[in-house]
């Protein structure tokens, strides 16, 4: 099947791309940097690379001014090799969810169902187009039927295979309509799901081999434009680094270092949404509740979901508001035990795994709520405060008893 050019260079990310600009698409990384800074649209390109950069690192919904011509394939293979060069996980997972969602809201402004077609033809998926769209169920709520109609069905290993990582209950295969092997798809949920491949496309790996990324950077760093770029990248990322990691730690209230106090269950899913790594539903309503029960305003709490793929700041807003006006009580261990959301084994966490002591010495207790563990934390490093207190007292004292 062939697609045209035009659509290549809005998605740039579809396979057709190298065999369209088969001159571009396989050339050496090195070599292409070096023709592409020679050209009088370099500056243009360093530019949209660039904002891209500060829009992920500002936790931007969307890439300002975003056009969409033919300088959009050399963007693309730029942002790619930038993201290898920096060879940082978060600026990686942060830039690939807003060039992903970029993505979805094109495809979603899309005026035609053709060219979501196509797009999928060229991803190799199995997929009919129904046009008028096909009945294939029913959805009740309470007195309200409404018969459920779709343009798209696609086949059932396609889907699996785009939604192994959204590992949300809805998207199981067994909550969907399955008729002869093929799911039947909302247009949305289907972009959504196109929106994971764009993701994983740039989701490059970290590298281990740092001798050969060093080398390949010392390369490049000689061509003057990419030097340049690559510079303002790195030191922007370290300015905002820092306002990162101080939001993440600081208690609002107290001002107090909570990181080190809060469980790992509450602690795996802040690194990951910190990564800007998706988060199942369980996963949103626990951290949610938790931050809320700790008395965080409402702001901070949406800020921690402004990295994920999926992430829409008014929806996110009105969604914490209304737990925070239920005063919903966080999950219980025993509960995120059954999620599997339960970190103490891999944080190899003592409290957690063991208990804690009680007034009888030969009781230890089962920790039952995360919540409980913040508490008994707090309370055994005020101990500790007070013990070290007591120390360096009595070992004044003691001085001053034996110069007297
Ligand atoms: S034992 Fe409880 S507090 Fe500790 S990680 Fe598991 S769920 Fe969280």
């Amino acid at each position: 099947m062939s697609i045209s050019n035009e659509l290549v260079n809005r998605y740039p990310w579809l396979p057709s791309l190298k065999k369209i600009y088969e001159d571009i698409g396989e050339k050496p990384p090195a070599e292409f940097i070096s023709e592409l800074f020679i050209n009088s649209d370099s500056i243009q390109i360093a530019e949209r690379v660039l904002k891209i950069f500060e829009a992920a690192f500002n936790n931007l919904e969307e890439i300002p001014d975003n056009k969409i011509d033919d300088l959009n394939i050399h963007v693309y293979l730029l942002l790619k090799i930038i993201l290898y060069a920096l060879n940082n996980k978060m600026i990686t997972n942060r830039t690939a969810n807003l060039y992903s969602k970029n993505a979805y809201n094109d495809m979603e402004r899309e005026s035609n169902e053709s060219n979501l077609y196509n797009i999928c033809q060229d991803l190799g998926l199995k997929i009919n187009f129904y046009d008028p769209p096909e009945p294939y169920g029913l959805k009740v709520v309470k007195d309200h039927r409404e018969k459920l109609k779709a343009n798209f069905s696609i086949h059932y290993i396609d889907y699996l295979r785009l939604a192994s990582n959204l590992r949300d209950e809805y998207r199981k295969l067994t909550n969907n309509t399955l008729i002869n092997g093929y799911v039947f798809i909302q247009n949305k949920t289907l972009i959504r799901l196109i929106q994971e491949y764009v993701r994983n496309k740039l989701l490059i790996e970290e590298t281990g081999d740092k001798a050969s990324l060093k080398a390949f950077i010392k390369e490049v760093s000689k061509i003057q434009g990419f030097k340049e770029l690559y510079d303002k990248i790195s030191s922007l990322w370290d300015k905002r680094k820092e306002e990162f990691d101080f939001s993440f730690k600081i208690d609002i209230k107290s001002k107090e270092d909570m990181l080190s106090l809060y469980p790992p269950c509450v602690i795996e899913i802040l690194k990951k949404a910190e990564e800007g790594q998706n988060l199942v539903h369980h996963e949103r309503l626990f951290i949610v509740w938790f931050l809320l029960a700790l008395e965080y305003p409402v702001e901070k709490v949406v800020d921690i979901f402004s990295t994920l793929p999926d992430f829409d700041k008014e929806k996110t807003t009105y969604q914490v508001e209304y737990a925070k006006r239920k005063n919903y009580t966080p999950y219980q261990c025993s509960t995120l035990k059954s999620l599997g959301l339960c970190m103490a084994d891999k944080y190899k966490d003592e409290l957690c795994k063991e208990g804690y002591g009680s007034k009888d010495p030969t009781e230890r207790k089962k920790l039952k709520h995360p919540l409980a563990y913040i508490r008994i934390k707090k309370y055994r490093s005020e101990k500790e405060e007070e013990y070290k207190k007591n120390l360096a007292k009595r070992a004044l004292e003691e001085s001053k008893n034996q110069n007297d």
